[in-house]
């Protein structure tokens, strides 16, 4: 395949990349012989926020690593790294002469949070308080726990935080310290939808307020857009090379993304563009029912869960989202009758294929065999065109399962339950560990399934473009987190996210060109106006 002027075959499986490495000129980074290269680096300039949008592999945390002085960059040649005044002749005539110069010389200082939180408890120990006192360089502790919301978190110590709240502790942590430039590798992972849109409120405010300079690495591209002013976006091969692009306005830079076609580069990374649909009507009445649930109530020691009763019609997706600790896996667990209400009782004369929010799967052997035991078609062309090929599972078939990281992980989970036969499926938060590529794809494979089978599908999720691209229906959990939590019956997406983007205060409009959604700046003429009409997502 090709167009002509391509010469590689890309990643993506679409077409091809006409970037060859031997074409870039020389790395700015090679970990090692056959080892992953890096060319090009961002522009990081001063009181912006920019934000890095690509695949896994492709090396977003090695530019972090580069630009916060943790790794020198070695210019490709990794048996003789060069000398501080070698890679300053290198960035010649950029700005980034200018950065290495002063970063080598520790006349600026960096910030730098890293991906993986949930080791901090490895490396720091001790209560919460205490330790981001330490790093509290402009007495802002309170200010910014208050914005972060984290003030039962500052009580505990350190190991016994959840995800989210390790999240929220490293970014305050950063954001804590005096320096010029603030670097923040996925900020978002393990945040609930509401604490996604208020750190990316808190991160802009701040870099407006103090003008500093932030870079952002994100694949919520709700988050991404809400963050940045500009964005670089990474293609290439993932675990191969990346290349990092100019720096575009982060509504082209998404958009180009979206399109799978980079227009100053000339570089198209995906065959198909990715398009969002203003309104999916559908109607209901003339469809079959998968499931009818009526109103339960389910109790834990000190949580109670109240459900209203809803309808789940086949063809359809239904979308379900709100804060972390309200009930949402719990509704997963009974609907797919893992566990049972306390009143009420859900019919259960159907097939429902159920991915839980927790994946772990004790499994002694590859991938292969573990597809050839649990999938009855395996092996089949139509297991090879829906299953393993938009999973990109191809390639990790001889890989043992205990080795795969978070993301190849969830990439077979969910590629498992899909190829079982059922009416209905449940996915809860399927996006978590996953690129923006992998999340589009999943999103496209859940619709495809959905309508091929006539069954129906219910997915738990924080990332608002993920929901928006596969949503027919949606429902919200609304009340007090760990106490009490309330679930509506399935709504219109728009009125489900206007009843929720109403208590967080943010508005939407949809992008022009791509239809996709984009939060308003706060106090813009939109935001305003809409605002007064309640129309929170969308207004047209
Ligand atoms: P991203 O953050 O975009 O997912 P990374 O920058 O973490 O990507 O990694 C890019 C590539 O470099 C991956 O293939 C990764 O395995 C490889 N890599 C990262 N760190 C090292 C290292 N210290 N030694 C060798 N390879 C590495
Ligand atoms: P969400 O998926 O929205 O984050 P969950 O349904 O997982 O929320 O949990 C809702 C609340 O119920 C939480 O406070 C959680 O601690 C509590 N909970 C969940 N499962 C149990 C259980 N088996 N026993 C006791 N409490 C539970
Ligand atoms: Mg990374
Ligand atoms: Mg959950």
């Amino acid at each position: 395949s090709g167009c002509g002027i391509c010469v590689k075959k890309c990643p993506f499986d679409a077409i091809n990349i006409i970037n060859l490495p031997e074409a870039l000129g020389d790395p700015v980074h090679r970990y090692g012989e056959n080892m992953f290269e890096l060319f090009g680096l961002p522009i990081v300039t001063e009181k912006e926020v920019v934000g890095l949008l690509g695949p896994n592999g492709i090396g977003k945390s090695t530019i972090l690593r580069i630009l916060s002085g943790e790794l020198k960059p070695n210019l490709g040649n990794y048996q003789n790294p060069p000398s501080w005044e070698e890679i300053f002749e290198f960035f010649r005539g950029s700005q980034l002469q200018d950065y290495f110069k002063k970063l080598a010389n520790k006349e600026i200082r960096v910030a730098h949070k890293p991906q993986a939180v949930d080791l901090l408890p490895k490396y720091v120990k001790g209560n919460v308080k205490d330790l981001l006192e330490k790093t509290d360089e402009l007495n802002k502790l309170d200010e910014i726990s208050d914005l972060l919301n984290l003030e039962i978190s500052l009580k505990k110590d350190i190991k016994e935080l959840s995800g989210g709240e390790l999240q929220r502790v490293a970014i305050a942590a950063t954001l804590l310290k005096d320096v010029d430039f603030y670097y923040f590798d996925e900020p978002s992972s393990w945040l609930d939808i509401y604490q996604r849109l208020n750190m990316a409120k808190v991160i802009r405010r701040y870099a407006e307020k103090f003008k500093k300079s932030i870079l952002v690495v994100e694949h919520d591209l709700s988050v991404l857009d809400t963050i940045s002013d500009y964005i670089h976006v990474l293609y290439g091969e993932p675990n191969a090379y990346g290349v990092v692009s100019n720096k575009k306005s982060v509504r082209v830079g998404i958009n180009e993304y979206l399109k799978g076609f980079l227009r100053d580069e000339n570089v198209r990374f995906r065959r198909e563009e990715l398009k969002f649909h203003v309104s999916r009507t559908i109607e209901t009445t003339k469809k079959g029912t998968i499931i009818k649930y009526p109103s339960f109530v389910k109790c834990y020691n000190g949580f109670k869960l109240y459900v209203d009763s809803g309808e789940l019609y086949e063809n359809e997706v239904v979308t379900a989202f709100g804060p972390n600790s309200i009930g949402k896996t719990t509704f997963a667990k009974i609907l797919a009758g893992v566990e049972k209400p306390d009143k009420g009782k859900i019919e259960e004369n159907i097939n429902i294929a159920y991915k839980p929010q927790y994946i772990s799967i004790e499994f002694d052997g590859t991938v292969e065999e573990f597809l050839h035991k649990n999938v009855t078609y395996y092996g089949t062309t139509a297991f090879r065109t829906e299953i393993l090929k938009p999973f990109k599972l191809e390639n990790l078939l001889h890989r043992e399962v205990s080795t795969l990281s978070g993301g190849e992980l969830q990439r077979l989970m969910i590629a498992t339950v899909l190829a079982e036969d059922a009416d209905l499926y449940v996915l809860d938060e399927p996006t978590a560990f996953l690129d923006v590529e992998e999340r589009l794809s999943v999103a496209k494979s859940i619709r495809k399934i959905v309508e091929n089978k006539h069954a129906a599908a219910i997915v738990i999720d924080h990332d608002i473009l993920f929901l928006d691209y596969i949503a027919d229906r949606a429902m919200v959990f609304y009340g007090k987190p760990g106490v009490e939590g309330h679930a509506t019956k399935p709504m219109s997406l728009r009125n489900a996210m206007n009843k929720f983007l109403s208590q967080v205060n943010i508005t939407f409009r949809r992008d022009k060109e791509t239809k996709r959604p984009r939060a308003n700046k706060p106090d813009s003429y939109l935001d305003r106006k809409q605002r007064e009409v309640g129309e929170y997502y969308y207004y047209d």
